[in-house]
């Protein structure tokens, strides 16, 4: 091997010197990042925590469960938006994520989760995967989150997502959530992100005895009501009216 010149181990020391600052910037950077989102996540759970507030007659209940608002604080909801909407991904509202479908508001995510009422040996099934955001605060919470998603550009960027936070717990499958999951049926809880006409029975089918599905049902042009189904030991089916609500349409061929 030949000998370095002087004048090469110069440069080779100008190159460190002049890469070294950077890279301890783009360190200082990501710690700072990391910060701002960590306080962006805290502003969010209060937002929350005044929501409920506000609609504690409605859904009967004043305060989220702690371990609903504790999963939302651990996910990385920037991480589920575009890159330009990333600073605004804490915002208590709705934001859009392409083929004209929205991200969930942060409320709206931990009333439906709260009221799944869902235990650490869980499996779930969503309809609606959308973004992954709902599915990754469902897999903070309990054994396996199974999601269905219609379009499937979707589906696979959300797959790809969830896979790169290291959430094993989830399955995504591109398909109509409107017939359920069947293979992986009976769920301990269903919940449906996207608002139905009605309550579509193959999901009350797949509800195992003692579960619970939260689901908008309504029109997309009047309002729409968050509904909670309960299905009995006995299979006996019950449904209660929550909340005035507004979510994209469930599309699909039923
Ligand atoms: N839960 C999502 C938000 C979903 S928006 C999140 O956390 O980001 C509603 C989603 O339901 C959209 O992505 C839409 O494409 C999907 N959807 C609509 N009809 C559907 C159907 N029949 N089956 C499965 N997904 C459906």
């Amino acid at each position: 091997m030949r000998e370095h010149t002087a004048q090469e181990r110069w440069r080779a020391a100008r190159w460190i010197q002049a890469l070294l600052p950077a890279t301890l910037l783009a360190c200082g950077i990501a710690a700072a990042d990391a910060n701002r989102y960590a306080q962006l996540r805290a502003a969010m759970l209060d937002a929350i925590r005044a929501d409920y507030q506000d609609t504690a007659l409605y859904i009967d209940k004043e305060h989220a469960d702690p371990r609903v608002l504790a999963a939302m604080g651990r996910v990385p909801r920037h991480e589920f938006v575009a890159e330009n909407l990333q600073a605004r991904a804490y915002e208590n509202r709705p934001l859009p994520i392409g083929h004209g479908q929205t991200i969930s508001q942060p409320y709206i995510v931990a009333v439906m989760t709260d009221l799944l009422g869902v235990d650490a040996d869980d499996r779930v099934l969503e309809v609606g995967t959308g973004s992954g955001y709902q599915a990754a605060v469902l897999a903070e919470l309990v054994a396996q989150v199974y999601s269905l998603e219609i379009i499937e550009p979707l589906a696979t960027r959300a797959e790809e997502r969830l896979s790169r936070l290291g959430y094993a717990n989830v399955t995504i499958r591109h398909g109509d959530g409107y017939y359920g999951w069947e293979q992986h049926a009976p769920f301990d809880a269903i919940v449906v992100t996207a608002a139905a006409s009605h309550v579509p029975p193959p999901l009350i089918a797949q509800l195992k005895p003692g579960g619970r599905m939260v689901i908008p049902v309504g029109t997309r042009f009047l309002v729409q009501e968050l509904l909670m189904v309960v299905k009995d030991a006995e299979g006996k089916v019950s449904t209660r009216q929550l909340l005035p609500v507004r979510f994209v349409p469930l599309t699909g061929g039923h």
